[in-house]
C-alpha cells in the first residue's frame, strides 16, 4: 500500500464508492477499511503518479498520507548498503570513507596551485573551486569559465587529486566531459534545475548534490531521483545550510540532516560548514559538528588571502587554519569511530 485517504465522517457510501471508482479508473487497487470514528481508503500500485494535493482537495477526503516514500533509487529500503564513489586517483567516498574537498570559492588565477599544494598537503584528497558561478548579481564576478576549468584539471593533476567544480548550464556538459571533470557540482541555486540535474544524470560523472537553500530533506532526494533516474547513480548528498528566520549567520546549518540523510538514503553525505555559516569564524565549529554527526566528509573553502578573494572572502579559511582544522577532524573522526566495547 502506498498511500491513503482519510474520509471525512460525514462522507455518505455514495460518495465513498464513486471515490473509489475514481481510484480503480486510473489503474490502482483500493482497500477500504470503514473504521467507528473514520474510513481509510488504501491506495495499492504506483501512487507517485498521483498528486495527493488533487485528493485533499475533494469534498469527502480529510487527508493524504504517502506510506512509502517517493524516491526509490535513492532509498536505503531497497539498497541496505552504504554507496562507495570512485572520484577518480583512487579517492572513494562513502561507506566508511571520508574525504575532504578544498579550495577557493572560484578560480581566479595562479593562486589556485599554491592554494591546492597547501590544501593538500594539509591532509584534503579532493581540490574544489568554481570556474563558473551563480552569483547574486549579474555584475559580481561571474568566474573565469574554461580557463578556469583548464587550471583546475592542472592542478588536480599535477597533485593526483579529483578536481570538484559546478555546472550551472546543461549546455556545459560536453565541455566538463572533455576536459576530464572529477566531480560535477550542482549547487543550491540550481537544485531544482531539473533539466540541468537530468543532463548530469546521463553522464557516469560523480555528481556532489547540494541542498537547495529552502530545500527540504525530501526535496534533496527527489533531487538526487531525477539524477539518479537517468542512469548516474554517483550522486554525493551535501547538507550546505539552509535559508531560515536566523541572520547572524549566512545561512543555519541543519546539522540534523546528516543523520536523517543516512537514515533514509544509502548516497554518501558531504557538509558544507563553509556556506553554511558564511563567516570564518564559525566554519571550523561546524565543520567539527558534521564531522561528529557520521558525515562522510567535508567541503571546506580556503584562500590564501581571504580578503583578495574574488567570491566569498568572508567564510575563507587560510591554509593554517585549514590545516589546523584537519587534526582536529581527525581526532573527531577516531572518537565517533572508536570501539569502546558497550552497547
Ligand atoms: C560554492 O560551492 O561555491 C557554492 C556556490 O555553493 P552553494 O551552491 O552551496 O551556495
Ligand atoms: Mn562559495
Amino acid at each position: 500500500m502506498h498511500m491513503i485517504a482519510i474520509v471525512k465522517d460525514s462522507a455518505t457510501q455514495d460518495q465513498l464508492d464513486h471515490f473509489v471508482k475514481w481510484i480503480e479508473d486510473r489503474g490502482f487497487r483500493t482497500n477500504v477499511s470503514r473504521g467507528e470514528n473514520e474510513t481509510v481508503v488504501g491506495i495499492i500500485g504506483d501512487t507517485t503518479r498521483i498528486d495527493p494535493f488533487l485528493l485533499e482537495s475533494m469534498d469527502i477526503i480529510d487527508q493524504v498520507r504517502r506510506v512509502s516514500e517517493p524516491f526509490k533509487k535513492a532509498n536505503r529500503k531497497f539498497h541496505p548498503e552504504d554507496t562507495v564513489i570512485d572520484c577518480g586517483y583512487g579517492v572513494k567516498i562513502g561507506g566508511g570513507n571520508f574525504q575532504v574537498i578544498a579550495g577557493p570559492c572560484s578560480v581566479e588565477g595562479d593562486n589556485l596551485i599554491e592554494i591546492a599544494r597547501a590544501v593538500k598537503a594539509a591532509g584534503a584528497t579532493m581540490l574544489r573551486g568554481g570556474a563558473y558561478k551563480p552569483r547574486t548579481s549579474p555584475y559580481a564576478y561571474q568566474g573565469m569559465g574554461e580557463k578556469g576549468l583548464d587550471l583546475l584539471m592542472a592542478a588536480g593533476r599535477e597533485l593526483e587529486m579529483p578536481v570538484v567544480t559546478e555546472i550551472m548550464d546543461a549546455r556545459d556538459v560536453p565541455l566538463f566531459l572533455e576536459k576530464g571533470v572529477n566531480v560535477m557540482q550542482i549547487g543550491a541555486r540550481n537544485a531544482q534545475n531539473f533539466t540541468l540535474l537530468k543532463e548530469v544524470g546521463r553522464t557516469d560523472v560523480p555528481i556532489l548534490l547540494k541542498r537547495g537553500m529552502s530545500g527540504t530533506i525530501d526535496e534533496l532526494l527527489m533531487a538526487a531521483e531525477y539524477i539518479m533516474s537517468e542512469g548516474n547513480e554517483k550522486v554525493i548528498l551535501c547538507e550546505r545550510g539552509i535559508r531560515t528566520f536566523e541572520t547572524r549567520t549566512r545561512n543555519t546549518f541543519d546539522v540534523n540532516a546528516i543523520p536523517v540523510l543516512h537514515n533514509l538514503s544509502h548516497l554518501p553525505v558531504v557538509g558544507d560548514p563553509s556556506h553554511a555559516t558564511g563567516y570564518t569564524r564559525y566554519v571550523r565549529p561546524a565543520a567539527y559538528a558534521a564531522c561528529a554527526a557520521g558525515a562522510d566528509g567535508l567541503e571546506i573553502e580556503v584562500h590564501n588571502s581571504p580578503a583578495d578573494a574574488w567570491s566569498d572572502g568572508a567564510q575563507a579559511l587560510t591554509p593554517p587554519q585549514f590545516a589546523d582544522a584537519m587534526k582536529r577532524i581527525a581526532l573527531i573522526r577516531e572518537a565517533i569511530l572508536a570501539d569502546l566495547g558497550d552497547e
